[in-house]
């Protein structure tokens, strides 16, 4: 049978580990995984760093003109065992999460500019198949024919506490309700816009981890995926 691989999506709201899951299932198949979150945070942080996003306002105009500017790609670290994120040549991955770029970025990703860029970036980079990626619309635009689509949600207080305790980690000192308000208002923000808000694609499978480990959740994808991976024409469970 020859080898068959397959396009995940994994679309939800913010901090409800979905590049946790999608990172690991990545690396139980062999596929590449994109966290496409982390290119809307790239081009906020490239605005913020060259004056186009200061405090809360962002100057449209001169930030859309910037988006030639900016290349961005993603280099495996070893160290790391995943993947982090340039932009021209520069890894920002350190830099990307901190509440600056948290605060900014749904603005900045409601740019009809900004979202064209971005998924015909990541059109490119799935092209091949063989990749899991986590965003908000990667089931509804980027890849509406992907064989495998899911729509992950958890408790936004579960939600929040767990961005705590990864901020936490990177010796950023922020409060716990700091963090549940971004998280409101990002949902928000994500819900409603104009362009690709996130919603469930039709056909999207509904996973509500906040009470679930990750190892639960692997488990929990497991049956979906070998028939996922079958229906798609071959291969064996694990995809190769
Ligand atoms: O996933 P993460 O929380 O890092 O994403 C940061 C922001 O980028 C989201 O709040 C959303 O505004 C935006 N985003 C998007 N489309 C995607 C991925 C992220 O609009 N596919």
């Amino acid at each position: 049978m020859p080898e068959r691989r397959i396009v995940i999506a994994v679309d939800g709201f913010s901090s409800c580990g979905k590049s946790t899951f999608a990172r690991l299932l990545a690396a139980r198949l062999g596929y590449i995984f994109i966290d496409t979150g982390a290119m809307y945070r790239a081009v906020t942080l490239y605005g913020i760093e060259h004056g186009a996003v200061r405090g809360g306002a962002i100057d449209r105009d001169r930030l859309v003109g910037m988006l030639d500017d900016i290349a961005i790609a993603f280099r495996f670290n070893a160290a790391r065992g995943a993947s982090d994120i340039y932009v021209n040549g520069v890894c920002v991955e350190d830099r990307i999460r901190g509440i600056e770029v948290s605060e900014a970025v749904s603005r900045v990703s409601r740019i009809p500019e900004v979202r064209a860029k971005l998924v015909a970036l990541q059109q490119r980079m799935g092209a091949e198949k063989g990749v899991v990626m986590d965003g908000r619309d990667i089931g509804t635009v980027v890849f509406p024919d992907a064989e495998l689509k899911l729509y992950m949600t958890a408790d936004p207080k579960i939600r929040a506490h767990r961005r705590y305790l990864e901020l936490q980690e990177r010796g950023e000192e922020v409060s716990e309700a700091e963090i549940e308000r971004n998280i409101r208002e990002r949902d928000e923000a994500d819900l409603h816009r104009e362009i690709s808000p996130l919603r469930k694609a039709p056909d999207a499978i509904e996973l509500d981890n906040s009470r679930m480990t990750l190892e639960e959740q692997m488990a929990w994808i497991e049956p979906i995926l070998a028939e996922r991976i079958h229906a798609a024409g071959g291969g064996d469970k694990n995809g190769k």
